[in-house]
Order: structure tokens, then C-alpha cells, then sequence
């Protein structure tokens, strides 16, 4: 049986209580919400924390709500299960959280811990006697990265569901640090690094995500998994349209998950779309664009030549369910 390492559990009541105690913890300190990443993580040593500020019991965090502009706020200690079955969220945010993990998971997983996922590699999530045997990397111990020892960075994969769709929704985090607090776009949340994959600054907490009206924007999210649960996705598509009343695309986003260490914008797959009808030729055209940017590597389950391969026609399938 994996044990975890003793550390020390602070349980501050207020998100300002929370941040002063992370400060004052130091490097090597960190949040915890659910735990059900961060605690397997810490049972195969892949991390080391002497400290855990548990977030669940700071008061005001957790539960979705109208703003009263318009727009819904979540709060980062929102269960999965929670965000799962509401109505009060954009249909595809809560269809991503439904296929995240098990039932189980959901109900202890928060949204902020599935934002500020650590990124995943079937070289790194391993346990310590295996990395061991088979030598450390980069992102734990190491000095080299098995997946492309040629280079000096790490791949490891951002396999987390809600960031595509919130990305494809406009969605921003509040975040809340010893500096004060800033508002800014979720994809600005990541950096394309699997080692350093979070842009927050030293000490910051991501308190709610902030997910604008949607106002007739047409959004879905397709995750793509070996088995129907528990699995993190293998690939995952967010995508949204805005069309005209004569079924012109006004806007277009098209969001990949799984490919690199962020999520991956598909630019050109988008330029290509605005300005045109929705029509069988001109989604299979973007989809396949869509694949450009992607380069997955072999380091999660399904090979990369599947992963890159799979990547137009779910993109297009996505694309057809929003025409
Ligand atoms: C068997 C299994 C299957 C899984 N399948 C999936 C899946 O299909 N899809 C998927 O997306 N995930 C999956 N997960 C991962 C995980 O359960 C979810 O992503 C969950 O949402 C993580 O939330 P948490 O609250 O438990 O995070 P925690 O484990 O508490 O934290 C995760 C990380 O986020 C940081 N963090 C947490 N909250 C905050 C915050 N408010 N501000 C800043 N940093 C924060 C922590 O420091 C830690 O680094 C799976 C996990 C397991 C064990
Ligand atoms: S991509 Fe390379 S450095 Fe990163 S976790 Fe995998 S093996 Fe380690």
C-alpha cells in the first residue's frame, strides 16, 4: 500500500486566511481541495508538499451563481458532481464535468483542482520504486526527459476536461494572491510547459471561473477515452460557433485537450471558418486544419500517431453537432 508522507494540514475558514497562510508556509507549500490528484501524487512522490492549506472550508467558495451583469460564477471548490448536474451552467461545461473520472471522483474533484491540474506522463505517474528501476526525468528527480531525451523540456500532457470547454466559452479565473487579486482569460492560466504549466504568480489561488453569457453561442465538448469512465481523455474537443440567422459563422473556437502541456487553440481551423456557412465541406476543411497545431507525443496511453489521426474527425463531428 502507497502512504502518504507526513506534512502539515492548515484549514483556514476565510480565501484571504488562505493565502496569507501559503505566503507564510513558503516554497514547498501548496492548496489542496479534493485531493484526488494532488494526494496520489503525493503517495507515489512524484511531488513533495510540508505543508497543505485545504481549501474546503473557506467560506464563500464553494456553489454556482448568477452575476448580477449577466454570467454565472463558479467557485473553485465546486464539486464536479455539483457543476455535473446543474442547469444554471452552459450545457456542454456541465457535459465536461460529467465524464470526468467516477462518480466518486466528482464528488470530492473541485473545479479549481481540475483547472490547476498537475500535467500527466505514463513516464511520470508511476510510483517511485517503478521510476526508480527505470530511472527518474526531468519533471521529478531526473535530468533528462524519457518521452524526447534530445531535448531539454518536458511534454507531459494538460489531460484536464473543463479547460477547453471554458477556454471555447470566453471563460476567465478570478485569482487571489498575496499581491492582490486579477481577473484574466483561462487560457492565459497555462503555460505550454510540463513542468511549470501554470502562469499563476507565487502564492495565488484561483477563487471562481467566471463564464461570461452565452448569449446564442452554440458550444460542445467531445472527449475521447479508451474505456466510458474513469479514464482521462486521450483527446479532448471544446468547440464554439456563433452563427448569423442565415447560418453564416460569425465567431469560431476550437479548442484541443490532451495534445500538449495547455490546451491548444486551432487557429487557422477557426480563420477558416468565419465568414462561412457551416456546410459538409467547409467543417471537413477546418477539422482538418484543426490537427496543425497538435503534436502529441507518445506519452499517454494511445499512441501518437492515433491521437494526431483521431483529431479531424472528432473536431468535425463536434463542428456538425454545432451546424
Ligand atoms: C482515477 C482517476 C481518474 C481521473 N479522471 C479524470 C478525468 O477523466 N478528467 C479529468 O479532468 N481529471 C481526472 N482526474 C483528476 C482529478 O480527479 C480531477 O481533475 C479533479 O477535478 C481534481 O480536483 P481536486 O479538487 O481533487 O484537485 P486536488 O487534487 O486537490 O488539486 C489538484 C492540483 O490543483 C491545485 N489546486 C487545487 N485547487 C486550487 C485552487 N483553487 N487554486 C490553485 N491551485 C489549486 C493543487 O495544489 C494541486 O496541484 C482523475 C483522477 C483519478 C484519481
Ligand atoms: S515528458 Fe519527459 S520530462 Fe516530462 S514527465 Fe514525461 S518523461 Fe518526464
Amino acid at each position: 500500500m502507497m502512504r502518504l508522507p507526513p506534512f502539515a494540514r492548515l484549514a483556514p475558514r476565510t480565501l484571504a486566511e488562505a493565502v496569507e497562510m501559503l505566503a507564510d508556509q513558503g516554497p514547498g507549500a501548496a492548496v489542496v481541495a479534493g485531493g484526488t490528484d494532488l494526494y496520489p501524487n503525493m503517495k507515489r512522490r512524484q511531488v513533495e508538499h510540508h505543508a497543505l492549506v485545504d481549501l474546503r472550508a473557506v467560506e464563500g467558495m464553494r456553489g454556482i451563481r448568477e452575476e448580477p451583469g449577466g454570467g454565472i460564477s463558479i467557485g473553485a471548490t465546486t464539486r464536479l458532481s455539483h457543476l455535473a448536474g446543474s442547469s444554471a451552467v452552459p450545457r456542454a461545461l456541465a457535459h465536461a464535468a460529467s465524464v470526468i473520472a467516477s462518480p466518486q471522483i466528482r464528488n470530492m474533484g473541485t473545479v479549481g483542482g481540475n483547472l490547476c491540474l498537475d500535467t500527466r506522463c505514463s513516464w511520470y505517474n508511476e510510483p517511485e520504486d517503478w521510476r526508480t528501476a527505470v530511472g527518474f526525468c526531468l519533471k521529478a528527480a531526473g535530468d533528462v526527459c524519457r518521452v524526447a531525451p534530445a531535448k531539454s523540456h518536458c511534454w507531459a500532457v494538460a489531460s484536464s476536461d473543463l479547460p477547453p470547454v471554458a477556454i471555447a466559452l470566453g471563460a476567465s479565473v478570478r485569482a487571489v494572491g498575496p499581491g492582490g487579486e486579477r481577473t484574466f482569460p483561462v487560457a492565459d492560466l497555462y503555460r505550454d510547459d510540463g513542468i511549470d504549466h501554470l502562469a499563476l504568480l507565487p502564492g495565488e489561488i484561483v477563487a471562481e471561473l467566471l463564464v461570461p453569457p452565452v448569449d446564442g453561442l452554440r458550444v460542445t465538448y467531445r472527449k475521447i477515452r479508451r474505456r466510458g469512465s474513469i479514464d482521462f481523455p486521450e483527446l479532448g474537443v471544446a468547440a464554439s460557433v456563433r452563427l448569423a440567422p442565415e447560418g453564416i459563422c460569425e465567431a469560431a473556437t476550437i479548442v484541443l485537450g490532451s495534445v500538449a502541456s495547455a490546451p491548444v487553440r486551432c487557429r487557422e481551423a477557426e480563420d477558416l471558418l468565419a465568414g462561412r456557412p457551416l456546410t459538409p465541406e467547409v467543417i471537413e476543411e477546418a477539422a482538418a486544419a484543426a490537427a496543425h497545431p497538435a503534436k502529441p507525443q507518445d506519452n499517454t496511453d494511445l499512441s501518437h500517431v492515433y491521437r494526431k489521426w483521431v483529431i479531424p474527425i472528432h473536431v468535425s463531428r463536434a463542428l456538425q453537432s454545432l451546424s
